[in-house]
């Protein structure tokens, strides 16, 4: 039986991967370790909080003495690392949390997995300590060409700069210590359970509301999306297929304009419920705003490598995924209204105004 440990479980991504993980594996326990930072979401869960296979831990994975204690308790011998501040914008206001929970969070991990995987006599047979990263860590592209894994680091944010560390660090760990990393960097992901601070959740949340829709500067950045589903389906490829030490692309050869994703979810809020009052279309809200400090042209990622090597491939086809994904806000107003009381009201009015 596999004992995971799934960091930031609680998140947009850890919380689709854990339901996938419950529903796809009978013979496995599930240890989700989450400080529940304004991103985390027990409600994300609540579908799998009472399985007998699954314990939710509330803390922080700098928290050393806590670490060890559940890589010991439960005898962990797979450890899925989401947990991060994972918001480029949140990381430009304040870099510090960025660095602790991504930086010292993933030492204190690794440092855990040595211990208990490298010197303990009873350490489990063929673990694995797979690094969730991003493909921000590559810099920005011009009009052409694509980041694959031989791409040098260039990050350009603080978060983008602190994941590009914590990389750097996993790394290291399987060079100098031969502890069992593989490390995964995936293009933006979209689906349920996005925190609506992100440019999908936040068009949604807006649009239907009939509010500006905030775009920055012309609007033109270039993005590679990836259906969340496909993502934790490349995580599992790698886990289970993964050469130790080496990094896989994951990617969903879906190169967007953010202009266009907003005009697409306008359009798909049209047709679902409707124009707003006096015909009008959800487009008359797009309001162009002041560029982010740094903000990155164009990302895109040749995903090639684990598909030759794995045979993994994305399956949801961009359309598919954003109705499925509109659909899934429209079906869940109490989780949004759950997510966008308190403190997303102050930082929304910081980011962009009284709108
Ligand atoms: P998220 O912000 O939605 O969730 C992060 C989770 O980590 C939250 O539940 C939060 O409570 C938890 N967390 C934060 N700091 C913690 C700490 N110190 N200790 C314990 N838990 C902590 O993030 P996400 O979008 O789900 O991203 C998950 C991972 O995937 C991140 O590492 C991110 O860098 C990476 N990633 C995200 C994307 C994307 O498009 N969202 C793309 C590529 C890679």
């Amino acid at each position: 039986m596999k004992k995971v440990l799934v960091t930031g479980g609680c998140g947009f991504i850890g919380a689709n991967f854990i339901h996938m993980v419950l529903r796809r594996f009978e013979d496995l326990r599930l240890v989700n370790l989450d400080k529940l930072t304004y991103a985390g979401n027990l409600r994300n869960l609540e579908a799998v909080a009472d399985d007998p296979r699954y314990r939710f831990v509330k803390g922080d994975i700098c928290d050393q003495a806590l670490v060890e204690e559940l890589f010991a308790e439960e005898g962990i011998d797979t450890v899925v690392h989401f947990a991060a501040e994972s918001h480029v914008d949140r990381s430009i206001e304040g870099p510090g949390a960025f660095i602790q929970a991504n930086i010292v969070g993933t030492f204190t991990l690794l440092e855990a997995a040595r211990k208990h995987w490298l010197s303990d006599p009873s350490a489990p047979v063929a673990p694995r300590f797979l690094h969730v990263s991003t493909d921000e860590v590559y810099g920005s592209l011009g009009e052409t060409g694509y980041f694959t894994e031989a791409t040098p680091y260039d990050p350009r944010s603080p978060y983008s700069a602190s994941k590009a560390a914590s990389d750097h660090l996993a790394s290291a760990y399987f060079h100098t210590y031969g502890l069992p990393v593989l490390i995964t960097n995936c293009s933006n992901n979209y689906g349920p359970f996005q925190f609506p601070e992100k440019l999908i959740p936040l068009v949604v949340h807006n649009a239907l509301r009939g509010q500006a829709l905030p775009v920055y500067g012309d609007g033109k950045n270039v993005r590679d999306w990836l259906y969340v589903e496909d993502h934790c389906e490349a995580v599992l490829a790698v886990l289970a297929g993964g050469k130790l030490g080496e990094t896989y692309n994951i990617g969903g050869n879906n190169e967007k304009q953010n202009i266009e994703i907003v005009h697409l979810i306008c359009d798909l809020l049209d047709e679902k419920i409707g124009l707003l009052v006096e015909g009008r279309t959800r487009r008359s809200l797009i309001t162009f705003v002041k560029d982010r400090p740094g903000h990155d042209r164009r990302y895109a990622i040749d995903a090639g490598k684990i598909a030759r090597d794995l045979g993994w491939q994305p399956r949801v086809r961009f359309e598919e995924g954003m109705r499925r994904t509109v659909q899934w806000y429209l079906d869940n107003p109490e989780w949004v209204e759950g997510v966008v009381s308190g403190e997303y009201q102050a930082y929304y009015h910081r980011m962009y105004g009284e709108r």
